[in-house]
This record gives structure tokens, C-alpha cells and sequence, in this order.
């Protein structure tokens, strides 16, 4: 970065207008006084190569990637992390001053430190964890998992193949379970994270018997709109510690940010009250 140039950033995606990273990245960029601008861009997917090879020559420093080029992006760069390899997705380009393209994902990073934050006395290796769903989502959740210390992951989706597909790239300390036997499989959980999108406004109800919830046991949910979903409602009535999802997308912008504009920004209820406001 150098001092008479204006950093620029965004997030591309499809559609892109709900995002709320611009109103994160905007507020943090406000809150530490620094120059630079953050923008949303609806990109198809056949223009988004030719995009992504076209910013940084107009003063982007990196962008974020959301549904539906988290994987297609992977590839376009020209290296990746190993924690973007293992999840096989990217969140986070950085354009580099050599003109390489490095690939990230911080989604799981943000989990683990919305868990931390949320649930401080939370310990990854107390006992099992059970991660309901095995989309894109789920293998953030699960690497990270698995890299925090999780040893026992029992993971149940509606389609087993793709739970069992996560499990042959993730090992053994996956155990797949059906998804009709969700709900019995929670009492053997001291962390239970729901990665489906059911509950999610607009989507199905999540229908998961909750009744195996034991007192103690960290629950969160990775919907964030409601903020308060059904899974966190019935936990908390059930004596759970609950940990909301917003956290999840606050934390995964931290690294980026930090990357792009040069400060480690805060993640607090500021932060929280920009992006809701
Ligand atoms: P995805 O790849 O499309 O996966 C969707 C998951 O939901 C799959 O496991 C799918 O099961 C399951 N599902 C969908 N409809 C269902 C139904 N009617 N009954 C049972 N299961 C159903 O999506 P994703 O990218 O993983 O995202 C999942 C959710 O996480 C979304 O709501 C997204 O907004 C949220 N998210 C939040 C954050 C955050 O920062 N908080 C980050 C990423 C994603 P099948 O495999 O059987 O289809």
C-alpha cells in the first residue's frame, strides 16, 4: 500500500445486494480513520475470471468471494493456503504486488473464534461435536473443528452421500450418522453446530427433535437471519450456552481486513450494531 493511493476492496458474489460486509468493512474502515473503499459487484459466473483479473490493475488489494465462486475462485488464483486446499473453497482473494493471486478461506477461522468469543470456557476437545449438514458451510466448520482439537465429529445430513463424501476426505474422526436419527444423536454432543441453512429466513423450518440437548453443551447456529433461530431459542431453554452466527461472519473478515488495509480490527458490539443497523 503506498500513501497516495486509495486501497480499494469488496466482495463479489451472486446475487450480492444482502451482503453485509460492505456495511463491516465500511464501518471499520470509518472506526480506524483509514482511507479506502469497500464495494459489493454482481458478477457472473462466465465474467468472473476476466473481473478478478481485471481489479487489481484498477487499485483493488483483494476481495472477498460468496455464493456461488467460492470454488471457481480457488482455482483462478495463482496459490492458495492449505486451509483454503483442505476446505476447497476461497472467501478471500489477496492481490499481491509480485500480480500473483493468493487464495484464502477464513470462514473457518471465524467459527472457531465466534466460539471463543461467544462460549470463552469453551474446550474443542471436551467431546463430541455434532455438525448437522455437509454443504460448503460444513467443511469450513469441520477443518477447523478438527484443527482446534475436535477428536469425535458425528456429522448427519439430509443426503448421506455427501456427509460420507466429507467423511472419506476428512478421516476418521468423522463418524456419519442418518439424518432421521439427528435428534438422538445430540446427547452425546458437548458442542452442536447447525450448518444447514434450514431455519434460515426464507428457507424450511428447522424440525431437528431437540429434546436429547443436554444442560452445559455449546450450541450454535451459522444462520444468522433470524438471529435468534429456533435451535438457539430451544438450547437456551434447555440450559445450553448458545453462540449466535453473526460472530461467524464478523470473525472471518478480520484476517482480510487486516491484510487489505494494514490494522487488526476489533470484532465488538459496535461492530455487531453497524452491520445489523
Ligand atoms: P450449501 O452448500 O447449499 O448447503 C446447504 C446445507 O443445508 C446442506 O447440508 C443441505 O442438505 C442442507 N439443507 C438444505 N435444505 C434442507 C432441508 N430442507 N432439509 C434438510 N437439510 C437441508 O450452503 P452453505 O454454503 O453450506 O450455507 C449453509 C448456511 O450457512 C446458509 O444459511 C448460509 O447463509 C450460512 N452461512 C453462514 C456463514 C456465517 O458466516 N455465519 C458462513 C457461511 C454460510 P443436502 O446436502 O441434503 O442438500
Amino acid at each position: 500500500m503506498t500513501d497516495h493511493k486509495i486501497p480499494l476492496a469488496g466482495v463479489i458474489g451472486s446475487p450480492i445486494a444482502h451482503s453485509k460486509s460492505p456495511a463491516l468493512h465500511g464501518h471499520w474502515l470509518k472506526t480506524y480513520g483509514l482511507k479506502g473503499a469497500y464495494i459489493p459487484m454482481d458478477v457472473t459466473d462466465s465474467n468472473l475470471e476476466e473481473v478478478i483479473r481485471m481489479l487489481p490493475k484498477m487499485g483493488f488489494v483483494g476481495v472477498n468471494i460468496t455464493i456461488p465462486h467460492k470454488v471457481a475462485a480457488l482455482w483462478i488464483a495463482d496459490q492458495m493456503t492449505d486451509r483454503a486446499t483442505l476446505i476447497g473453497a476461497a472467501n478471500t482473494l489477496i492481490f499481491r504486488r509480485d500480480g500473483k493471486i493468493h487464495a484464502d478461506n477464513t470462514d473457518g477461522y471465524g467459527f472457531i473464534a465466534n466460539l471463543k468469543q461467544g462460549a470463552p470456557g469453551w474446550q474443542p476437545a471436551s467431546g463430541a461435536a455434532v455438525v448437522l449438514g455437509a454443504g460448503g458451510a460444513a467443511r469450513a466448520v469441520i477443518a477447523s473443528l478438527i484443527e482446534a482439537g475436535t477428536t469425535r465429529i458425528i456429522l448427519t445430513n439430509r443426503t448421506r452421500l455427501k456427509a460420507e463424501g466429507l467423511k472419506s476426505e476428512f478421516g476418521s474422526k468423522v463418524e456419519v450418522v442418518d439424518w432421521v436419527q439427528a435428534g438422538n444423536v445430540l446427547e452425546e454432543a458437548t458442542t452442536v453446530i447447525n450448518t444447514t441453512s434450514l431455519g434460515m429466513t426464507g428457507a424450511p423450518e428447522f424440525r431437528v427433535p431437540l429434546d436429547g440437548l443436554r444442560p452445559g453443551t455449546v450450541v450454535t447456529d451459522i444462520v444468522y437471519t433470524p438471529l435468534k433461530t429456533r435451535l438457539l431459542q430451544e438450547a437456551e431453554q434447555a440450559g445450553c450456552i448458545t453462540v449466535d452466527g453473526l460472530g461467524m461472519l464478523l470473525h472471518q473478515a478480520v484476517p482480510a481486513f487486516e491484510r487489505w488495509f494494514g490494522v487488526r480490527p476489533e470484532v465488538d458490539v459496535n461492530t455487531r450494531s453497524a452491520v445489523l443497523g
